[in-house]
């Protein structure tokens, strides 16, 4: 009996810990059943698409009268078929620069299977010209995790790997929160990338670590807001379609 009594001390102490506990962690208790006031701004009615009526497009399938070569002068890859082809004649950028955005890329890696690793594949979508999403054949093609496409280049693995067979068309939906810097050059935020690939999430508000480097940490180097979107020259005839931003 005095066993069973303890029991159920032990219990009531319990409930009032616990009680104690859940009403620590909700402190928004009072706002609750008070109505919010509305948003004072209706959200703009935008025509969805593809692509978006507010949407800038970059490429449509014509030519590549927004983009320039790293080189210097037009951007010379092949345009065929309503897609661009890189032609080892270097990266590309736009001649508009931009900032924070929505970017939404088609690409697709070759059909005629070459090379491995690194070297199948390869291209890349650069934010800012600094940062670089990767795209890479990464369908039964082993790398570093960090390396295979979706991933934020030798910082951070995609969540999981969507990648369609060699050939096929993917698509990749960015979001895309630019760094900010002081008047010293200092960084004061660092940049963030959401990725869905094929619809996907794969990068889920990954902080960037830095500019992207091949070798070595990733460190960044003050910059402009706006910057170009470059597009990687590796040497493989990677195609792309379908590109259109939406400033944020
Ligand atoms: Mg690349």
């Amino acid at each position: 009996m005095k066993h069973l009594i303890y029991s159920h001390r032990r219990l009531a102490a319990l409930v009032m810990v616990a009680t104690g506990i859940c009403c620590f962690v909700r402190p928004t208790l009072a706002a609750e059943g008070q109505e919010l006031p509305p948003p004072k701004d209706e959200p703009k009615v935008v025509e969805p698409g593809p692509p978006p009526a507010d949407a800038i497009v970059l490429f449509d399938g014509k030519d590549l009268s927004k983009w320039a070569s790293d080189k210097g002068g037009e951007a010379k890859w092949v345009v065929q078929d309503g897609a661009m082809t890189v032609t080892k004649t270097g990266y590309i950028h736009t001649k508009q620069t931009f900032g924070d955005c929505q970017l939404h890329v088609e690409w697709a890696t070759p059909a005629e299977v070459k090379g491995s690793g690194q070297e199948r594949g390869n291209s890349g979508v650069f934010l800012q010209s600094h940062y670089e999403l990767q795209v890479l054949d990464s369908y039964n093609n082993p790398t570093y995790f960090h390396g295979q496409a979706g991933g934020i280049y030798k910082q951070h693995a995609p969540l999981v790997n969507v990648c369609r067979k060699p050939g096929e068309w993917q698509t990749y939906d960015i979001i895309f929160h630019a760094p900010r810097f002081d008047e010293a050059g200092k960084l004061t935020k660092p940049g963030t990338m959401t990725v869905l690939q094929n619809g996907v999430l794969i990068q889920d508000n990954a902080e960037i670590l830095g500019t992207t480097s091949h070798t070595g940490a990733p460190k960044y180097t003050a910059h402009p807001l706006k910057q170009p979107l470059a597009l990687q020259d590796h040497g493989e005839p990677v195609r792309y379609r379908n590109i259109w931003i939406r400033e944020l």
